[in-house]
């Protein structure tokens, strides 16, 4: 039954990352539309088995742990933590399918956007390794209309990547307000874009050949612009090989 679940989730697996990615099986000379298309229905479509082999994998756990040998049982727990990162990146491509089609966030309520920055920059200094000198200026009472949740997750995506591609440096957030335009930046001293790359980060499944060491799914970006422009607002980059990269985020001010 292992060998069966390891097989399953190695298809799953590669169906995601190759067919998804649009790289191997969808043939060059679709169109993006189409390739959406596939992606959106190939998405919905693997929700199924995703689901029985979560199920398969508590029920061999629950009903055969006494018989598991200890190698049983960190198959279980590896299997279970790459069913955890298909979840995810489907999630994360379900999103994307969503946007597609729908260009308004989902839910919309006046967030405190000032209060939220502060407190996520405390979690955050909190996990920064020490080599990070992390510094923010977040101005008060900044509101924002839209997905407090959606927010929270675009700071996390571009927090998270200046910590993975920073190494003794420095990272800031800053929050400021001018001329109407809300502006939050995420600038780091890390180890940079490539030129020619810059203008496809923001792609689905992008990734730099000098980020292919570190973990990853290339979407991450993606999604970022997605939710800022659910938002009503635009992303941007600029970036120096060596020096660091700085991504700007503008949204349109909440006038109560
Ligand atoms: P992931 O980080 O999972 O690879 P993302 O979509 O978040 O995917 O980022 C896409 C690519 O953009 C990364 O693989 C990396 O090459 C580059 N990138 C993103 N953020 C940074 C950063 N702060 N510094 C350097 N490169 C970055």
């Amino acid at each position: 039954l292992l060998i069966l679940l390891t097989c399953v989730s190695t298809i799953l697996i590669w169906l995601l990352s190759y067919y998804m990615a649009g790289r191997a099986m969808i043939p060059i000379q679709w169109s993006f539309d189409k390739q959406k298309k596939f992606v959106s229905d190939a998405s919905h479509e693997l929700r199924t088995p995703l689901s029985i082999f979560y199920s398969s994998l508590d029920i061999l756990e629950l009903e055969e742990s006494h018989n598991l040998s200890p190698l049983g049982k960190d198959l279980i727990a590896d299997l279970k933590d790459e069913a955890d990162l298909m979840k995810e990146l489907m999630d994360n491509l379900l999103f994307l399918a969503r946007h597609d089609q729908l260009q308004k966030p989902m839910h919309q309520e006046v967030i405190p956007l000032s209060i939220m920055l502060k407190k996520i920059s405390i979690k955050f200094q909190k996990i920064m390794p020490s080599e990070i000198q992390f510094r923010t200026q977040i101005e008060d009472n900044i509101e924002l209309l839209g997905d407090a949740t959606k927010i929270q997750e675009l700071l996390y995506i571009l927090l998270d990547n200046a910590i993975s591609y920073t190494r003794n440096g420095s990272i800031s957030l800053t929050l400021s307000i001018d001329h109407h335009i809300v502006k939050i930046v995420v600038a780091d001293s890390g180890i940079g874009i490539p030129e020619n790359d810059l203008s496809l980060v923001f792609e689905r499944f992008y990734r730099s050949d000098m980020a292919r060491q570190r973990n990853g799914t290339g979407l991450g970006l993606a999604i970022a612009r997605a939710i800022v422009e659910q938002h009503g607002g635009k992303i941007c980059v600029t970036s120096k090989i060596g020096k660091g990269s700085a991504f700007t985020i503008e949204f349109p001010v909440h006038k109560r």
